[in-house]
């Protein structure tokens, strides 16, 4: 059915770079014969997903939606992509994204944009559109995502789904094509939290493989989301997130009446003050690039893909200018000289150094908000979804989507996206954040299910 749904709404919303449907079928039978051979299997056996492309996969192409990574095969699975084989779930194929996971609208993918499915002439936010758009036109039920700067939690907004980042660390990042590696974060994508839930729990828990994977028991987010309850729970509105400039006004009402309904089922609302979170937008754009520079270092003509001017005349400096000239796109570029000088002697310490500082700021506002009250609230986007093409060319207005998603990404802690509404200008989906403390993933969890109730 759900290969059926692809073919019937691909053409329209272009959210797969890869569909694996004989293999797709081949998986689900495979996972009958489990069964009948008496294997126990989790409650998400046999349930079709997406796989966002920069999850490595063995059995499927991996290419970033990056031209550097085209024609490549992965020799190995990413732990989330391995756990969730063995849990029973059938690979459908691989979702589009910006370039490396770098964008807000999945514009910046090397092969082409997805669309919307509640308005085709708008983006499905990004970087992991193609997974929200899939799950949005009931194209798949589950989907994997990235979020190192919101890239789970704006594209779920702006698409009306439910989208988690989890705590960094909750989740594994081997097999990861890594962008910005103290930030990424893989998290889950579904039509309502308890299925978000379940997805989160069958790939999070501790990994070996993955140096900052932490050692702690994945937090009770099944449980919590079943419990649905807030009774009691103290919610702390972000008042940086509310008052400030380029809030869309149906973004704000329907956020409004979220806060009112969590008051009355039994939650009380508190007002907090976050002062650094004004430059987290600033200091991640330092940091990410920063990351990124050193990380796609590697794309280097001799490893991986593509191989550009290897005509025995050149030198194999020569064909790693050229091959990476011609291998990333212009976002990309702009991210790795960005860093590059950013990390360059002299300018270390005004920016990247500056930038670590107002890190910890934001850490210590989050610390100090987290004695206050368990968890905190904001709108997800400033925006509901907009135009394709409509900041292409403007990066600064392109980054603005992440404005409320960064902080919890510099900080490390756990945030949800929950559908609250549509907005009333444009009948597009508006997106409520909710921020947990670091394994604190269940509080998101809990307060999610009570507002979808
Ligand atoms: N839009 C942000 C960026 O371009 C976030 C990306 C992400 O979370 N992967 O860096």
């Amino acid at each position: 059915a759900h290969l059926d749904r692809i073919a019937e709404v691909e053409p329209k919303i272009d959210a797969f770079l890869h569909v694996a449907a004989d293999a797709a079928l081949e998986q689900a039978r495979a996972v009958d014969e489990r069964r009948a051979k008496g294997e126990r299997l989790g409650p998400l056996a046999g349930v079709p997903i997406a796989h966002k492309d920069i999850f490595t996969t063995v059995d499927m192409p991996t290419t970033a939606a990056s031209k550097i990574l085209e024609g490549w095969r992965p020799p190995y699975d990413a732990t989330v992509t391995r756990r969730l084989r063995e849990a029973g779930l059938v690979i459908v194929g691989k979702t589009n994204l910006d370039e490396f996971a770098m964008g807000s609208s999945t514009e910046n993918s090397a092969y082409k944009p997805t669309r919307n499915p509640w308005d085709l002439t708008r983006v499905p936010g990004g970087s992991s559109g193609g997974s929200a758009a899939a799950v949005a036109a009931y194209a798949v039920p589950l989907a994997t995502g990235t979020d190192t700067g919101g890239s789970i939690r704006q594209p779920a907004a702006v698409t009306g789904i439910v989208g988690t980042k989890p705590t960094y660390g909750g989740s594994s990042r081997y097999g990861l094509i890594a962008f910005a590696s103290s930030l990424d974060t893989p998290g889950p994508f579904a039509r309502n939290v308890l299925d978000a839930a379940l997805l989160h729990e069958a790939f999070s828990g501790h990994d070996p493989l993955d140096s900052t994977s932490i050692n702690a028991p994945v937090p009770p987010v099944v449980e919590a989301a079943r419990q649905a309850d807030v009774s009691g729970l103290r919610i702390g509105v972000i008042k940086e997130f509310v008052e400030g400039e380029g809030y869309q006004r149906g973004v704000l009402r329907r956020f409004t009446e979220a806060v009112e309904l969590l008051e009355k089922l039994g939650a009380k609302t508190i007002e907090v003050s976050c002062p650094s979170f004004a430059y987290a937008l600033p200091a991640y754009y330092l940091i990410a690039p920063s990351e990124c520079s050193s990380n796609l270092a590697r794309f280097d003509a001799m490893r991986y893909g593509l191989r550009v001017g290897d005509d025995g005349t050149r030198s194999a400096e020569e064909v790693m200018a050229l091959t990476r000239a011609a291998g990333f796109g212009p976002e990309v570029k702009r991210r790795i000289m960005l860093g590059t000088y950013a990390l360059s002697s002299g300018y270390y310490d005004a920016y990247y150094g500056s930038a670590q500082k107002v890190r910890t700021l934001i850490a210590r506002d989050f610390e100090a908000a987290f004695q206050q009250v368990d968890v905190l609230v904001s709108p997800t986007t400033p925006t509901t979804a907009f135009k394709l093409g409509e900041r292409v060319d403007d990066p600064m207005a392109m980054y603005l989507a992440d404005l409320c998603t960064i902080p919890s990404n510099l900080a490390g802690n756990a945030a949800i996206s929950v559908p609250c509404g549509l907005a009333e200008e444009d009948n597009l989906p508006v997106g409520l954040q909710i921020i947990a403390p670091v394994l604190g993933d269940d509080r998101c969890y809990r307060v999610g299910a009570a507002v979808e109730k």
